[in-house]
């Protein structure tokens, strides 16, 4: 499996020179750009090279820069025309037209000394600097970047750096943003036999083993909830137009700022999370067993719940279990662990101890999150209870029911908070000393 990752280098400042060499080449590449994207979408262009066959000798007659530009405002176009016409198939396109907002440059490995790549420059104090060279209509133009620690990871660990390149210009500062992909092939692992399965909710992560199970308190559901009244405040407040109903410019702001806020925090701790996971399942070296997600799922929540009350979509919506499996996914596949993806129809409806199904929980169990078997009389976490099935589902794994015969103990359980997760490894030691105490005392830890 390729992964890839997005660097961004920051340059110095430019000479005054320099860096109009680059804006003569951003205008008029924004100008194309925005009148290829118009065509694009009015007549539906969906492949580049059509577009460039179509315009090619239209641009060169009329343009002057280098011509392999042409070749990737083209793709540029196509890339953001297909992007609108989805939009507007969705019905969630705000303008009739297509907006060109945010233009960076696209290079490809002819408009930037690509083979080169990487070269440095060495200051006199021993700093290095990255140098690449990119074509203007005055010629070639050296651009210095700093690159940072993360840069010379992926560059020491054999990530492969790719011909496409992206450039963003900081007019005030003279400054330019490099956007560069490195990707990296790795292999898939072949799956082992024990398993640490993953159970994601709203509010907590509940995963384990055959030997513990573990529940780390996340609180989104309450995240999201403080940023929704966050917003919704500002959306009360901050109103102008025809009898008061849309944002202000500064309502507008505000809204984006924490929108991206909340975004950020809640990535910020899924990378985190996913990260310790993976870790803890290469210390026992055991397969991650993940719920298999439906495409598009958030969409078909939300369309599921329509008619229910309007908090719960948007806290549905907003746990964002797609990323959290991206992030496992992504994690296991560089850090060589086997992940497998499971169908997890009812694996919250089974009782793993006595297999009886599709048990359907009252609005007091589900209120306090307990699962109750009306067959048999098992209760616990309902969580917990999907971790169990989905270790059952796992091929080699025992069955959720197997396991809880054959082992005299319910697994030890314990809720830890978020914010152990700042800590390398936490989860690792904290199953170490789960287990451990389960030797030593067979005690169970309900919490
Ligand atoms: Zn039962």
């Amino acid at each position: 499996m390729k992964l890839t990752r997005v660097v961004v280098l920051e340059s110095f400042p430019l000479t005054k020179r320099k860096f109009r060499a680059i804006k003569e080449v951003y205008e008029e590449y924004s100008e194309i750009l925005e009148f290829l994207t118009d065509y694009a979408v009015e007549n539906k262009v969906k492949n580049h090279l059509k577009l460039r066959k179509l315009f090619y000798e239209k641009l060169k007659k009329e343009h002057d820069l280098p011509t392999h530009y042409y070749y990737t405002i083209c793709q540029d176009t196509v890339t953001r025309a297909k992007s609108f016409l989805e939009l507007k198939k969705k019905r969630r396109a705000r303008t009739e037209k297509p907006v060109v907002r945010k233009v960076s440059i696209w290079l490809d490995d002819v408009l930037w000394d690509y083979k080169k790549f990487p070269w440095f420059n060495t200051l006199r104090n021993g700093r290095r600097i990255l140098i690449i060279g990119l074509t203007t209509k005055r010629g070639r133009v050296k651009l210095p970047l700093k690159p940072h620690k993360l840069f010379f990871k992926y560059l020491n660990e054999g990530w492969k750096v790719k011909a496409g390149v992206k450039l963003r210009l900081i007019e005030e500062e003279r400054k330019v943003l490099a956007y560069f992909i490195f990707e990296k092939e790795f292999e898939e692992r072949e799956l082992i036999g024990n398993s640490l399965s993953v159970d994601y909710n709203a509010d907590n992560v509940s995963f384990g083993t055959q030997e513990f199970l573990i529940q780390v308190r996340t609180n989104l559901s309450r995240m999201t909830r403080f940023y929704s009244d966050v917003r919704k405040k500002i959306q009360e407040s901050h109103l102008v137009g025809w009898k008061r109903k849309l944002p202000s410019k500064k309502g507008k702001k505000l809204l984006k700022k924490f929108g991206r806020r909340k975004m950020n925090k809640r990535v910020d701790l899924q990378r985190k999370l996913a990260k310790r996971l993976v870790e803890l399942a290469r210390e026992l070296n055991v397969t991650i067993v993940l719920e298999a997600i439906p495409k598009n799922f958030n969409q078909k929540v939300v369309e599921k719940r329509k008619k229910s009350e309007k908090r719960l979509r948007n806290t549905l919506h907003n746990i964002g279990m797609n990323g959290f499996q991206r992030f496992v996914l992504e994690k296991a596949v560089e850090f060589g662990v086997p992940l497998v993806f499971v169908n997890p129809s009812y694996s919250s409806q089974v009782c793993p101890h006595c297999g009886a199904f599709k048990v359907k929980p009252d609005d007091d169990a589900l209120r306090r999150r307990v699962f109750t078997c009306p067959v048999c009389g098992f209760s616990f976490d309902r969580d917990f209870v999907a971790v169990l099935n989905l270790l059952g589902l796992f091929p080699f794994s025992p069955k959720a029911h197997e396991l809880l015969e054959e082992e005299p103990v319910v697994p030890v359980n314990l809720t830890v908070k978020a914010n152990l997760l700042h800590h390398k490894n936490s989860l690792v030691m904290i199953s170490q000393s789960l287990k451990q105490k389960r030797v030593q005392e067979e005690t169970v830890f309900m919490v």
